[in-house]
């Protein structure tokens, strides 16, 4: 007979776990996935498309509900784990009978910070996670009233395109002195950010957000320089929290996310956790290649293979704000290490390869970002370079012409 593995969370990793599973321990397993979102699996990458107008809403779902049922999963979706019993090995459904499972695999995802700020909870503060907050953003872009996006990463860089590009007058704040400061280097960020304003959407730097105002709704932000916007919303980006209270609650060892070891195994036996909700070697990834990679290394250890995870080398290769942005390795240049750098402002682009001990260690990429995989490559193989290092920030066709033929 078949054990029971239950997956909680319907999101990314948690499809492609099971995605992997059917391919690796067919038939070993009768799965069951409950996730608390009203929707089957999706994209949640492509959100920013679909808040752009870019692509439907249901084009983004994962797998159909017939993929679901041809693999034997019971899939079911609007329901929230509420308890763990590790002893008896059994999860409980909110409203719904306890599903008994020989292994549990945590798959909770995060959830978006709200600032510690006065008028923090005022009407018309929202946030940027799931498809319910795209439906939100999208009445709220009609309107043609001023949005503050507060958070100059990735996903504050994302809800202001989609937001303006919807219609809608946009103001970024960001606390730092550059955008995506943990992606990029100044010159990049310098360039990312005229190419943004390009766009329309204003954007204030070293802009701390000091309080909200209004009365039962939100009217405006404040910085700690005295500085004030108008805001008839304001969309918090401003980081993310591993959701973790689920397995805490159960006593599984939790830090900031949930701490797993190479074999994504929690402190609890047969209960695994992966994704943005798990904590391995100290890092909590918010990306969602580590996401698959863990999938990938955690399907192979259930399906009873050989496979540790040995952490991910991290990297950013995405549209943002409609540019093209790049970054991995040790993008920033520590001591003792060379960079090459090409800048062309001009032509919208910027390169900058960073080499140690005759390696490629680190890249950033704006604009043109047609080597990025070449680039991540030699960074994670971690391959000599001296033969290639003159001609390398060309590209890869200039570089190896004979391969590119
Ligand atoms: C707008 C946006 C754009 C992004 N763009 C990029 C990008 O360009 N590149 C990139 O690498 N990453 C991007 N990310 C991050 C990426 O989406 C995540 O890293 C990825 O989704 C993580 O997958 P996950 O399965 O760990 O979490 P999630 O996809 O969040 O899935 C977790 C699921 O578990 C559910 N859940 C939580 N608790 C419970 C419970 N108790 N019971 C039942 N269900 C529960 C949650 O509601 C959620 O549906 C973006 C994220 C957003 C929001």
């Amino acid at each position: 007979m078949s054990e029971t593995l239950v997956v909680v969370g319907n999101g990314m990793a948690a499809a492609r776990l099971v995605d992997e599973l059917t391919k690796s321990a067919r038939g070993r397993y009768a799965g069951a996935v409950r996730g608390d979102e009203a929707r089957r699996a999706y994209n949640r990458v492509l959100l920013s498309s679909v808040l752009a107008g870019e692509t439907a809403s249901h084009d983004i779902e994962l797998k159909p509900a017939a993929w679901w049922r041809d693999h034997g999963v019971t899939l079911k979706f609007g329901c929230v784990a509420t308890e763990i019993d590790v002893g008896r090995r059994e999860l409980k459904i909110a409203n719904e009978e306890s599903i008994a499972f020989s292994r549990l695999v945590l798959a909770t995802g995060s959830t978006p910070l709200r600032l510690n700020v006065p008028g923090a909870d005022l009407a018309g503060v929202h946030t940027f996670r799931d498809s319910r907050d795209v439906d939100l953003l999208l009445t709220l872009a009609v309107r043609k009233k001023r949005v503050v996006v507060v958070g100059g990463g990735l996903l504050g860089l994302e809800a202001a395109y989609g937001l303006a590009k919807a219609g809608a007058p946009v103001t970024l704040v960001h606390l730092m002195d550059r955008l995506m400061e943990r992606q990029l280097d100044a010159p990049a960020a310098e360039l990312l950010k005229s190419l943004v304003e390009r766009k329309g959407i204003e954007i204030l730097l070293n802009a701390n957000t000091a309080r909200l105002h209004g009365e039962t709704r939100v009217e405006g932000v404040e910085l700690t320089d005295g500085r004030r916007i108008d805001a008839a919303a304001v969309i918090f980006a401003a980081g993310i929290r591993p959701n973790v209270t689920l397995a805490k609650d159960a006593g599984i060892p939790v830090n900031r996310g949930i701490i797993v070891d190479d074999y994504l195994q929690t402190g609890a036996p047969d209960i695994f956790a992966l994704g943005e909700c798990a904590e391995h070697r100290g890092i909590c990834y918010g990306l969602v290649e580590p996401a698959y990679e863990q999938a990938r290394i955690l399907a192979r250890h259930l399906a009873g293979g050989a496979a540790s995870y040995g952490g991910s080398v991290v990297a950013t290769n995405l549209k943002v704000s409609g540019v093209s942005v790049f970054s991995a390795g040790d993008f920033m240049g520590a001591d003792g290490t060379e960079t090459i750098v090409l800048n062309d402002a001009r032509h919208g682009t910027y390169k900058k390869l960073v080499i140690s001990d005759g390696r490629l260690t680190g890249a950033v990429l704006v604009g043109d970002v047609g080597d990025a995989l070449w680039y991540l490559e030699l960074i994670r193989s971690r391959q000599p370079i001296a033969r290639i290092r003159n001609r390398m920030m060309f590209g890869r066709s200039l570089t190896l012409p004979s391969e590119a033929a």
